[in-house]
């Protein structure tokens, strides 16, 4: 143990001893409430997402749905009563921050919203929120309509459902009902549709057949409309996709890990592939989209393509998505699959989900060996190089989980995002960054993802420092040792603010787990999906 992590641990024990942990006086507080005509939060230290150093004590005021100022106390007059004492009009709300943190609201640009039979959306959003997650980018799965999507981002900005503020990216699928999609000349009309009726972007997935064509189609009016596009560049052994040709073409965010590996081949060179592979099977497939790690050209890969998408990147805005957490099963499968939290907030739909099934997009650990897993070991830490090499010459990466396949759960996927972005090398701050400022960058919504004056009122108050351990956020809580010497579980998230809307986040939790207990008592009958 280094000298500096046995100071941190001090301190954490140090913290416990702060009321903030076990609040005083505590009265029912209502689940939600809000937003109020001045809400301040008196006395806390924030972290406000832009990459800046802690700092406090201060007060922050909200009026309404926005901040309306920070107002910085002196540091030596801690213990008088906070920085300001304005009073609070009728209807006001103070928290009092007193020993607490105070960061933004996470973004999470990577999600699914899932409308699967006994996977309630209510479930997936009170995860996020309890974990501190308030805004998300998401895709659809299953057969929810870019219309229905657009009606829960609605609902949610109107404050009608406790729900995350949504970015909606509905998929561009090829549909026989609809031939427009399968036109490139068609294709902005389609863009221009989706716009007027409130969708924010466009997720394409796999590409070969749609590219160069219907993809600049897309690109071009995506870009004309100030829209964003998401991509997944499927792995194609006949036409290997590349990351910086789709980044350069148009994509405003490159999803997973895909196409950077290719990108350090010459246009030449094809992936090797085993005699037997089978792109339709999804265990070779998955197997070999790591593999292919194994074959890039390192050189290469950290010189001519960092270069190329850094380019791209001061043209475009581009910004690199690398949803980690959703394949961190392929390195350690038992680890996912007996992850600690499953038993209490993991639906039974969702767990049976995730069993092998061919049926089941990303369920193929049927024949999953250590060396399978030894070489998603080594691809990791060339992914992660990779990751974190670019960050530290300028690139943008940001925080995007993909949960709801492969073990990875909502809102604790989030968190395990930030802890593998520390394990690539990002400090604290540089992980907290990519999952607030960098985030609401690449959505262009530049009043989200820091605390300042004139911002979203989008924020989570912490009773610990997530800057010693990011853990303290998860719904199960990080162990500290309490003054007795037990062993204590520690959950942090003590409100999450969304808009100005205050939620009691473990009360949200609380809620995800009667609905799992009640799905594994209550109903027998429940069949699982397909
Ligand atoms: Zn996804």
């Amino acid at each position: 143990m280094t000298l500096s992590s046995s100071f941190r641990r001090t301190l954490a024990l140090v913290a416990l001893a702060l009321p903030a942990a076990f609040p005083l006086g505590a009265q029912p507080e209502p689940q939600t409430a809000g937003p109020y005509n001045t809400l301040i939060i008196r006395n806390a230290t924030i972290i406000d997402g832009t990459g800046a150093p802690a700092r406090g004590p201060v007060d922050i005021i909200v009026k309404n749905n926005v901040i309306e100022q920070v107002v910085a106390g002196d540091a030596i007059s801690r213990g008088r009563g906070g920085a300001s004492s304005a009073p609070v009009p009728a209807g006001g709300r103070v928290i009092d921050g007193t020993g607490m943190y105070v960061i933004p609201g996470l973004i999470d640009l990577h999600m699914h919203l899932n409308d699967s039979p006994g996977i309630p959306l209510e479930y997936q959003y009170k995860l996020l929120l309890g974990h501190g997650v308030t805004t998300v980018r998401t895709f659809n799965v299953g057969q929810m309509t870019p219309e229905q999507m657009v009606a829960e981002k609605q609902r949610s900005a109107e404050n009608k459902i406790v729900a995350p503020r949504l970015y909606v990216f509905p998929f561009w699928r090829a549909d026989p009902r609809d031939p427009r999609f399968s036109n490139a000349a068609d294709a902005a009309a389609i863009v221009r549709e989706w716009k007027s009726k409130g969708v924010d972007g466009v997720k394409m997935a796999g590409l070969p057949g749609e590219y160069p064509d219907i993809f600049k189609a897309v690109a071009d009016e995506v870009h004309a409309q100030h829209m964003g596009l998401a991509v997944h560049i499927a792995q194609e052994a006949v036409f290997p996709m590349n990351a910086v040709r789709v980044a350069a073409d148009g994509a405003t965010t490159v999803e997973h890990h895909y196409g950077y590996a290719e990108s350090s081949f010459t246009d030449r060179k094809i992936q090797k592939l085993p005699p037997d592979y089978n792109y339709a099977s999804e265990p070779d497939r998955f197997y070999q989209t790591g593999a292919v790690w194994l074959q890039a050209d390192l050189e290469k890969l950290h010189g001519d393509v960092i270069d190329s998408l850094l380019a791209t990147q001061a043209r475009t805005g581009f910004t690199m998505v690398p949803t980690m957490v959703v394949y961190e099963a392929n390195r350690d499968l038992e680890r996912a699959k007996s992850l600690p939290w499953h038993e209490k907030f993991t639906l039974p739909d969702v767990m049976a989900h995730w069993q092998p099934n061919p049926k089941s997009h990303g369920s193929y650990f049927y024949h999953w060996t250590s060396t399978d897993e030894g070489d998603w070991a080594q691809m990791y830490h060339r992914w992660m190089d990779f990751v974190e090499d670019y960050k530290n010459r300028g690139g943008q990466v940001a925080v995007g989980s993909d949960v709801g396949s492969i073990y990875a759960l909502w809102g604790f996927g989030t968190i395990r995002e930030m802890e593998l972005l520390e394990q690539a090398g990002f400090s604290p701050l540089e992980a907290l960054h990519s999952a607030t400022e960098v985030g609401a960058i690449s959505l262009g919504d530049h009043k989200l993802g820091a605390i300042r004056p004139g911002y979203t009122a989008d924020l989570v108050v912490l009773t610990a420092n997530p800057l010693d351990d990011f853990k303290i956020l998860y719904g199960t809580g990080a162990t500290r040792q309490a003054s007795d010497g037990r062993a204590v579980q520690v959950k942090g998230v003590k409100y999450t603010i969304r808009a100005g809307v205050v939620m009691d986040s473990q009360s949200l939790l609380q809620d995800v787990q009667n609905m799992v207990s009640k799905a594994k008592t209550g109903n027998a009958t429940s069949g699982g999906r397909q």
